[in-house]
């Protein structure tokens, strides 16, 4: 088994080798707290879920690394739009992530450190900057100079020209196009517009820019040199890239060895963005009567290196599919057919796990691997009848194991069983029908029904759904 990974850095896909044997460290640029997740920002949350889960499913320890911007350009501008301290007003917005990311279904990660926990450390690695000549000083703040860093440009491919107009420039902003290519603000020194946010330092009061909050925080949590660094499409440049020069002209060693980016969530051919105002909070969709679970469906299975269309369509698409999953399993749960395993379905189960797996391993091929699920589930469908209960069985098991990597399959009340009070209505029921006391059958199968449990009677005996 070899896992592949599309490598920005490289611009190939490249076999997977993490530093240490079975252990994976992997820093994902996380959400700047100054409104609600959209839909778009979850889109590359949920992949870098799948992947910290897939590569569980293949062995290796995952420490997952996902910081919170609760300081920059929009945090600031923001909290004082609402007459809030920062940290009142992003306080509100971690919860609300954490909460969304829980109905997601997304794994936690092993450390969130806000960027304001890590200021000392960042006024640590901006002096050593200065000291060894990547940095200078000017009078609004500390800059990252970029013609002292020979591989500035290597992650982004920057072309000489680009770069030899960028280094006569100085961008404060956090943000800015590969246009703008230029030094970058290390520091910036408070000015009246900043209001109450500042934090001492031997360059004077002030705060960090965006760029080298990641640094630090991927750096002290998980050393100099990792395995895995994320973030959507559009965190590349400048803000990867200039990760890389800090780090890199910081430590005198590599930062990190693969660099995977997803595509962006789409409206009508435009990013979905706060700013364009085209985006859809997970509250907004679980407002309109949309489940969380046909929303990680429809965010997780389309390649993450694939653009998405956002349509309501899709959110019905993914309903649908789901209910064939379903339904699939419901109708397992029901076989009572004893026997042998049939030959032809068990190899049709084994081959289709692997074309699954070879797909994921494959830089996380979602849709094939989903494919070959569905393919799974129509030959079952069409030699339904030589379907055991120990069949059945075995391919439940084997879909609760392919869930922890989905992470959609069973919703939390399809996991579980039937409780034992439940078990007893539905044994008594079955002896009130025997014993044709109707009207005490009927109550039972009510008070089940109440209880989200619909009954159905079939020839091989009574089968159980649960409906809520
Ligand atoms: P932010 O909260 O803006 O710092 O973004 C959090 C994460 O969401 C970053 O990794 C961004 O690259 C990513 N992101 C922002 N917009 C989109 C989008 N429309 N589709 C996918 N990912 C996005
Ligand atoms: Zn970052």
């Amino acid at each position: 088994m070899a896992i592949f990974f599309y490598n920005s850095l490289t611009r190939k896909k490249e076999e997977f080798n993490p530093i240490k044997d079975n252990e994976v460290k992997m820093y994902t640029c996380g959400p700047t707290v100054y409104n609600y997740p959209h839909i778009g920002n979850l889109r590359t949350f949920i992949f870098e879920d799948l992947l910290h889960r897939w590569l569980e499913y293949r062995g290796f320890k995952v420490i997952q690394v996902m910081n919170l911007t609760d300081v920059d350009d929009k945090t600031i501008k923001n909290s004082q739009a609402n007459k809030m301290s920062l940290k009142e007003y992003t306080d509100i917005y971690k919860k609300a992530f954490f909460e969304d990311i829980e109905t997601l279904n997304i794994k936690k990660a092993t450390y969130y450190p806000a960027a304001t926990e890590y200021i000392e450390e960042m006024i640590e690695m901006i002096k050593v900057l200065l000291d060894k000549g990547y940095a200078y000083e000017t009078n609004d703040g500390i800059y990252f100079k970029i013609s002292s860093f020979p591989e500035y440009g290597k992650l982004a491919h920057l072309e000489k020209d680009e770069l030899k107009a960028g280094a006569s420039g100085r961008v404060s902003l956090d943000e800015y196009e590969k246009e703008n290519v230029s030094d970058f603000a290390l520091w910036k020194k408070w000015t009246p517009e900043d209001g109450e946010v500042k934090w001492e330092s031997p360059f004077g009061p002030g705060r960090p820019g965006w760029h080298i909050e990641c640094s630090v925080m991927s750096m002290k949590l998980l050393g100099e040199t990792f395995d895995i660094h994320c973030g959507g499409i559009d965190n590349l440049f400048p803000h990867h890239e200039n990760e890389i020069a800090q780090s890199e002209a910081y430590s005198g060693k590599k930062f990190v060895n693969y660099w995977l980016h997803s595509v962006h969530l789409i409206v009508n051919g435009e990013k979905m963005s706060k700013s364009k105002g085209n985006f859809f909070t997970l509250r907004d969709l679980l407002a309109k009567g949309y489940s969380a679970r046909s929303i990680r469906y429809a965010l997780l299975t389309t390649h993450y290196r694939k653009p998405l269309n956002f349509t309501f369509d899709l959110l019905i698409q993914a309903n649908s599919s789901l209910k064939r999953i379903d339904d699939f399993i419901f109708a397992l749960k029901n076989i009572n057919k004893e026997g042998q395993f049939d030959e032809f379905l068990k190899s049709v189960l084994d081959n289709q796990i692997k074309k699954f797996e070879e797909a994921m391993d494959d830089d996380l091929n979602i849709s094939e691997a989903i494919a070959s699920i569905f393919e799974l589930i129509n030959i079952y469908y069409e030699n339904f009848d030589n379907i055991t209960k120990e069949l059945a069985n075995k391919v439940i098991e084997i879909f609760k194991r392919i869930d922890n990597v989905l992470g959609f399959i069973f919703s939390n009340e399809q996991k579980d069983e039937l409780t034992e009070e439940e078990k007893t209505l539905i044994e008594e029921r079955t002896k009130a029908k025997k014993e044709k006391n109707f009207a005490k059958a009927d109550e039972i199968r009510n008070i089940l029904l109440s209880k989200g449990i619909e009954l159905r009677d079939t020839k091989e005996g009574v089968i159980w759904k649960r409906i809520k």
